[in-house]
């Protein structure tokens, strides 16, 4: 028997059903539906540098936000298929299932747009630029003319554009959209990849999944109100609400940057605007101009020149490099923050700077390697944030300043009494 047309709805960093272009228009345009989302299995062994493209943090989110993504999408009578990179899953569903339409977000880097070759020729593809707080038809410029400072884009932005409201989530399927028989998830063990308990150091256990990206802005926004005074601790090295902690749940699309922004205005109605509240907005900005910068520069934001084409002199010292990921270095402030990310997945963003000059600029190393590093064990790797931050970090990018962080000193700004190097002073607590 011949099955109806079918659209296809790709998750990929677009992992909710609130707020979410593609599961709108799939809906809107078709009776059966379907979810499909892929994991990067060949990203999991180790490559060149003797770490793997993701490693065991990301992997544990990735698979949780999946099961999460899964269960938001069954009240909706819609199954999810769970496939593979290195299988023709994505081909075999197509197939199966009489897909005429693809619904994915936008994506412009080289292996996502690989990954769509995936996609059989007759289906008809539907891309929604879904994952930026201001979307790129509502910027007051041309990608092309986007400003190689921050200052000027966030300007224009703030005064000549606006946020869209959240997309409302679709009613449900009849029950017979739903397929029999949807193949279980696999585990971490089946995957290869090593379930270690978290480190109880951990600022947050980072949960995957939207209902785990709700409640975390339920927490930082209404339970604590600590939004109220984020400008004053975000440059917090120790704690859960120095800072929001959005990043993981925004990088993989569990959370819309305009659902937070919708937050943040409910709450300045509500409990009160200040400097802080808007300090969040002004920090989402600085993540939508990474995504800008990265579309607008393409393929040079991963070269070693970056996106202002330097020719610096790079040191490509695998044991100076081995010092710098194992916290090995004898700089106590920039071993703690490596051994921080080492054992959770996480580190601040006073630590990233700090680490990332003392790579790049104090030991010369290729800034490509950091970012692989920050790439493999970052729970919230987004691909646009990481290199265009090294970049920024590197000298290679938008900081007009090339300024050089003296790590010392930062430690003594920001960590006087000593807290954080020694919470960190090692692997184990
Ligand atoms: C070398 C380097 C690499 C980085 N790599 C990543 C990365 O892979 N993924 C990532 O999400 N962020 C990255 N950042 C940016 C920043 O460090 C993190 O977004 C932030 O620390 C996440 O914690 P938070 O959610 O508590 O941030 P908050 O301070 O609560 O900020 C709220 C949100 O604003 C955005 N934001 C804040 N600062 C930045 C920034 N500098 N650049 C872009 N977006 C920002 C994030 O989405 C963040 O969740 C990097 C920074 C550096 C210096």
């Amino acid at each position: 028997m011949t099955e109806p047309p079918t659209a296809l709805i790709w998750f990929r960093n677009d992992l909710r059903i609130d707020d979410q272009a593609s599961v709108l228009a799939a809906t809107r345009d078709h009776r059966r539906v379907i979810g499909y989302t892929s994991i990067p299995r060949s990203w999991f062994a180790a490559g060149p540098l003797g770490f793997p493209r993701m490693d065991r943090f990301r992997v544990r989110f990735l698979l949780e936000s999946i099961e999460d993504l899964r269960n938001d999408l069954a009240p909706l009578n819609i199954s999810l298929v769970v496939g593979f990179d290195d299988d023709d899953s994505l081909g075999d569903v197509c197939r199966e299932h009489g897909i005429t339409d693809a619904y994915l977000q936008h994506e412009w880097t080289r292996d996502e747009r690989n990954d769509e070759s995936r996609i059989p020729e007759h289906v008809r593809v539907h891309r929604a630029w879904d994952q930026f707080l201001f979307h790129p038809d509502d910027i007051p410029m041309e990608v092309e003319r986007v400003p190689e400072v921050f200052t000027q884009f966030r300007k224009a932005c703030e005064k000549e554009s606006t946020v869209r409201p959240c997309l409302p989530t679709p009613e449900p399927r009849d029950p017979d959209n739903l397929l029999s028989d949807p193949p279980p998830l696999p585990t971490l063990e089946e995957l290869g990849v090593s379930d270690e308990a978290p480190d109880p150091r951990s600022v947050v256990p980072f949960r995957g999944g939207a209902t785990t990206g709700r409640d975390r802005i339920d927490h930082y926004f209404w339970k604590t109100r600590s939004l109220s005074n984020y400008k004053h601790t975000r440059n917090g090295l120790l704690g859960e609400d120095y800072s929001s902690k959005f990043s993981p749940w925004l990088a993989i699309g569990c959370l819309s940057p305009r659902r937070i922004y919708w937050e943040v205005m409910e709450y300045e109605r509500t409990v009160g605007a200040n400097q802080s509240t808007y300090w969040m907005v002004f920090e989402l900005l600085w993540r939508d101009y990474f995504k800008y910068v990265s579309l607008k520069h393409g393929p040079d934001l991963f070269r070693v020149g970056g996106i202002r084409r330097r020719s610096y002199e790079w040191s490509r010292d695998t044991d100076a490099f081995e010092r710098w990921t194992q916290g090995r270095t004898g700089e106590p402030f920039v071993d703690a923050n490596m051994n921080e990310l080492r054992c959770t997945g996480f580190m601040s963003n006073r630590g990233r700077q700090n680490v990332a000059s003392y790579l790049s600029k104090t030991m010369g190393i290729d800034w490509r390697w950091g970012a692989a590093y920050f790439e493999s064990l970052l729970v919230d790797h987004d691909v646009h944030s990481n290199y265009g931050n090294w970049n920024y970090n590197a000298g290679v990018g938008n900081d007009p300043r090339d300024r050089v962080f003296d790590v010392a000193w930062q430690a003594e700004r920001y960590d006087a009494d000593g807290a954080y190097r020694r919470t960190w002073a090692g692997p184990a607590g």
